[in-house]
């Protein structure tokens, strides 16, 4: 049996020109343009041109290449908009809010009238000797 070709995503078609997008940053690696749906204005998406649909399949090199460009990203978003806060975003998975199954990140600005992410964050109580189990099983797998 051969191997099923992935669908190519919406942004695999923005990456090949076939949709057009507001561009902010392109490299051989990496392309950055503006969330058409943005939380805030500046909302911008970071890709990596290998076509995964989530961050743990990404390869090394990919993952090099997002982190090399992705703090300057955020520093040229927040300066065009003036914002001097802003959250970076990583959905992988439907449950977890992904809808385009492309890695990206999202680079959201977020700003003093509240536009922006929303956040609930419903932490729990951390028992240590279940977490230090779980770090070492965490580190067993890497
Ligand atoms: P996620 O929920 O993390 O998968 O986010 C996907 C993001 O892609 C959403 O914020 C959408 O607004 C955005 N999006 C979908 N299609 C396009 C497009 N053609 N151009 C720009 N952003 C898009």
């Amino acid at each position: 049996m051969s191997t099923p070709v992935p669908t190519p995503t919406i942004f695999d078609k923005i990456i090949a020109g076939q949709i057009p997008c507001h561009k902010v940053y392109e490299d051989a690696q990496v392309l950055a343009f503006l969330d058409i749906n943005p939380l805030s204005p500046g909302h911008t998406l970071v890709i990596p041109k290998e076509a995964k649909p989530m961050l743990d399949q990404l390869s090394d090199d990919a993952a090099a290449a997002i982190g090399r460009v992705l703090p300057r990203l955020c520093r040229a978003v927040m300066k065009a908009t003036g914002s001097s806060e802003y959250n970076v975003l990583q959905n992988n998975g439907a449950g977890a809010h992904q809808v385009v199954m492309h890695v990206h990140f999202h680079i959201i600005p977020k700003l003093p009238d509240g536009r922006g992410l929303g956040i609930g964050w419903k932490s729990g109580p951390f028992d240590h000797k279940d977490g230090a189990e779980l770090a070492k099983k965490i580190a067993a797998g890497l």
